[in-house]
């Protein structure tokens, strides 16, 4: 069945509006988690009639109601991906969840593109291994991906499997140049992960571009209108294809402080709440770090040390054979 014809099996969608929805959406599924402003824009439809649409591809779909228990066992149920380091799986109780958004926060240095690199590598892990056998896409918006970098990790001779450059085979990336760029990447991102069969999405940072192209409090209203946009098709991928969505973002240098302090993420609360998770990174000494997760709907606030070695993110300092934390 083409998938026109599975948008005309819904009540009250003619065949030219099956088109339409066909080329906008990959599935039922993606087209349920739509707002009925954005389809009555889509289709020049009335709102009442858009709101109806969507009733019917939920009903289609029986979205209902599901117990608790049901509900446990989906939770229960989430893939996780190793970061390989143990102390920082352990704060997210396992590892990063497939299905959901992870930002990571920090200054420069604190290890943001050194975690978001080492997961690339480790999504592609079997399921016994930490891993979920998918491959890994990086949205880099800050020009700092570094496939040398990555094949250093991809060679550590510690990994549970057998490394070397064919892991790289299964990283891709794309540089977003502009925030409307990185929008529009995200919003075909769908079509990249079904074809390459992508278990890791990578936005790396979703503030430089935000940060530094929407200045002045005037631009305010429109730069959170596409943040909330973003945040929108960021979940929604997480949901529909069951990725993991990791996002990293700059800290306040203060210019765009709503509360004045040096130790917040930027681009404000209507962002903040959005990610799922939130980790806050910072440096201790030497190559040591320290994660703090805070605000997660179920996770205690708990912080993790790790240090950034030359194998990627690990419990102990191999470059200096510290074995202090055996
Ligand atoms: P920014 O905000 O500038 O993007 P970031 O949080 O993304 O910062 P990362 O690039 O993840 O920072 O981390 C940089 C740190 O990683 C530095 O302390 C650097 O010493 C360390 N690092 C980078 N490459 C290696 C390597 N090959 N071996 C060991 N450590 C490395
Ligand atoms: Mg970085």
């Amino acid at each position: 069945m083409s998938k026109k014809d599975l948008f005309l099996r819904i009540e009250s969608v003619t065949p030219t509006m099956a088109e339409e929805l066909a080329d906008h959406f990959g599935s039922l599924e993606e087209l349920s988690l739509a707002t009925p402003g954005e389809l009555s824009q889509l289709l020049g439809i009335k709102l009442s009639r858009a709101e109806l649409i969507l009733a019917a591809v939920r009903e289609h779909l029986s979205i209902m109601p599901i117990s608790a228990v049901e509900l446990l066992q989906k939770d229960l149920n989430i893939p996780t991906i190793t970061t390989m380091s143990q102390n920082l799986d352990e704060i997210f109780d396992g590892g990063i969840p497939v299905g959901s958004i992870v930002e990571f926060s920090g200054s420069f240095g604190t290890g943001k593109t050194q975690i978001s690199l080492q997961l690339c590598l480790t999504v592609q892990f079997p399921e016994d291994m930490g891993g979920i056998n998918k491959g890994a896409y990086v949205i880099d918006a800050e020009g700092t991906f570094s496939a040398k970098r990555l094949l250093e990790m991809a060679t550590a001779p510690d990994l549970p499997i057998e490394g070397g450059k064919q892991l790289l085979n299964n990283v891709y990336r794309t540089r977003a140049l502009n925030a409307e760029h990185l929008i529009d990447l995200v919003q075909n991102a769908g079509k990249m992960v079904r074809d390459n069969d992508i278990g890791l999405l990578v936005v790396d940072s979703v503030a430089s571009h935000f940060r530094a192209e929407f200045l002045g409090k005037e631009t305010l209203p429109q730069r959170q209108q596409l943040l909330m946009k973003l945040a929108n098709l960021l979940q929604r991928l997480a949901e529909i294809h069951q990725v993991a969505v990791v996002v990293t973002n700059q800290i306040l240098a203060n210019p765009d402080a709503i509360i004045s302090s040096s130790t917040e993420p930027a681009l404000g609360f209507a962002w903040g709440h959005r990610p799922t998770h939130r980790v806050f990174l910072r440096k201790a000494r030497g190559s040591m770090r320290v994660a703090r997760i805070f605000d997660s709907p179920y996770l205690p606030d708990a912080e993790a040390m790790f240090y950034i070695t030359s194998y990627g993110i690990r419990d102990k300092d191999v470059d200096r054979g510290d074995l202090s934390h055996d």
